[in-house]
């Protein structure tokens, strides 16, 4: 052997899936994307994405947990927690043991406070509080819609979406003039817009009424009571999210890349989804899972820290006559936490260790560990399933790349993989590399959002 055909051996190579991959899969993955597009553009919260993701899965034949009295092997399921997190599974030949796909569906956006509405200068405005890691000075000056639901005391849930459709009104934080903007723009960028000036306007104009003292306030809470049929104290009791107004774009000449709101991490659960909903019969139960609050730690009722998949397992074992411990279940059973990472941004180049920094293009990115600093709060796979996923990727020929989330001590991130590892499964952490992670339009490469439909279908059937 040569030195040079020593060389094509020895060194690690990583290509562009633009060019490995063949003209046939490449219009695949133009394809694949244009659902994810749609997908994407109706999911702005997890509410609306788990609504979406349960309309796929029912489409193709699947049935909630509850109406089954048994299950037997080819058996579809799902389970819906509260509307905001949500499995759905194939029993396998093998049953006693799942192959879990894991993403989440919240994101990181602008809650409105319990008591939001105020009037101030003649203008209406809603309070908010940001939910998850924000830049706050990307939110002003951006068109906005908000998405929720409302309950009442008399037992009505009411939804209410605004600002999505063309023809329909958007909402605005504005920002400080740049004329007036001396002292502002001494100060650093994370108190630039401070989180108590993110208010959104709502309203304008007054009603003729010299009796009302507030009488913008007065116009917008008449206009929510004649159209949505509820009152300034029903906001208490409502979940109403603010985020990027407008659908997903491509970007560049070469259409290769898309900027939308929420790809993080609903850009992993849209291959999960389409990955199940159109599998034969596994060998293993197959089973995914769109959680919810990854973006505040994952706790609460419906965040991959509660119990949702143990009382799944339960339910699951009860259901499909396994006299195994479920705890036992899962800690036979193998995840791949699908979340996002980083990928390298050539305006910002110095916060990656350029070795192990993801590429957008070549591949699924394979983060072995996440955490911050030495490794604190890291999920970090073992090397021997690392080894497992390479061969997957091998043998069905998808394109992975690994990644770490920039230079060391820079800061960090964590995903739902330690929630899922805790049961004692073996855990990694697959998805596409972003730019602008968290921002109001994050952009990832469509030929890495195909590549990773290519890696969960590979790992789940
Ligand atoms: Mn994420
Ligand atoms: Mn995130």
């Amino acid at each position: 052997m040569t030195n040079k055909e020593l060389e094509e051996k020895l060194f690690l190579k990583r290509v562009s899936s633009w060019i490995s991959y063949t003209e046939e899969e490449i219009s695949k993955a133009f394809e694949f994307c244009e659902g994810y597009k749609k997908y994407i553009d109706y999911s702005k919260t997890e509410r609306l994405c788990v609504t979406y993701s349960e309309k796929m899965l029912i489409e193709n034949g699947f049935k909630d947990i509850y109406s089954f009295t048994t299950l037997k092997t080819g058996d579809k399921f799902y389970k819906k927690i509260k509307g905001r997190a949500l499995f759905a599974g194939i029993v396998g030949q093998k049953a006693d043991q799942f192959n879990i796909i894991g993403a989440h569906v919240d994101s990181p956006r602008l809650d409105l406070k319990p008591n939001p509405l105020f009037q101030d200068s003649d203008l209406a405005l809603l309070k908010t509080h940001y939910y998850g890691g924000v830049k706050k000075y990307q939110w002003v000056n951006q068109p906005l819609a908000i998405h929720g639901v409302v309950y009442t005391t008399d037992n009505r849930e009411i939804e209410i979406s605004i600002g999505e459709k063309d023809d329909e009104p958007k909402f605005i934080i504005p920002d400080l003039l740049i004329h007036l903007s001396q002292e502002q723009l001494k100060k650093e960028s994370a108190v630039a817009v401070e989180a108590e000036q993110l208010n959104l306007i709502v309203g304008s104009i007054p009603v003729n009424d010299k009796e009302i003292k507030e009488q913008v306030k007065f116009t917008v809470l008449k206009y929510l009571y004649d159209n949505y049929n509820f009152t300034e104290e029903d906001f208490n009791s409502a979940d109403i999210c603010v985020t990027p107004a407008g659908k997903a774009m491509d970007i560049g000449l070469d259409r290769g890349l898309i900027a939308a709101y929420g790809q993080d991490d609903r850009i992993c659960a849209y291959p999960a989804i389409e990955v199940i909903k159109n599998l034969e019969t596994p060998s293993k139960t197959a089973i995914v899972f769109l959680s919810d609050k990854e973006e505040v730690g994952s706790a609460g009722d419906t965040g991959a820290d509660s119990n949702i998949l143990l009382n799944l397992t339960i339910k699951y074992a009860e259901l499909a006559g396994i006299k195994t411990d479920p705890h036992l279940i899962l800690e036979n059973s193998m995840a791949i936490s699908s979340d996002v990472t980083c990928g390298v941004n050539p305006n910002f180049k110095s916060v990656h260790e350029l070795s192990n920094a993801a590429i957008l293009g070549k591949g699924v990115s394979i983060a072995k560990y996440t955490g911050a600093r030495g490794k604190s709060g890291a999920h970090d796979s073992g090397a021997d399933f690392v080894a497992y996923i390479r061969t997957l990727a091998e043998k069905s020929n998808t394109s992975i790349q690994t990644a770490t989330m920039g230079r060391i001590d820079l800061g960090g991130g964590g995903t739902i993989a330690k929630y899922l590892s805790k049961y004692g499964m073996n855990v990694i952490d697959a998805g596409p590399a972003l730019l602008g992670m968290h921002s109001p339009y994050e952009v990832a490469s469509k030929v890495d959002i195909y590549s990773c439909y290519k890696l969960y279908k590979a790992f789940i059937s």
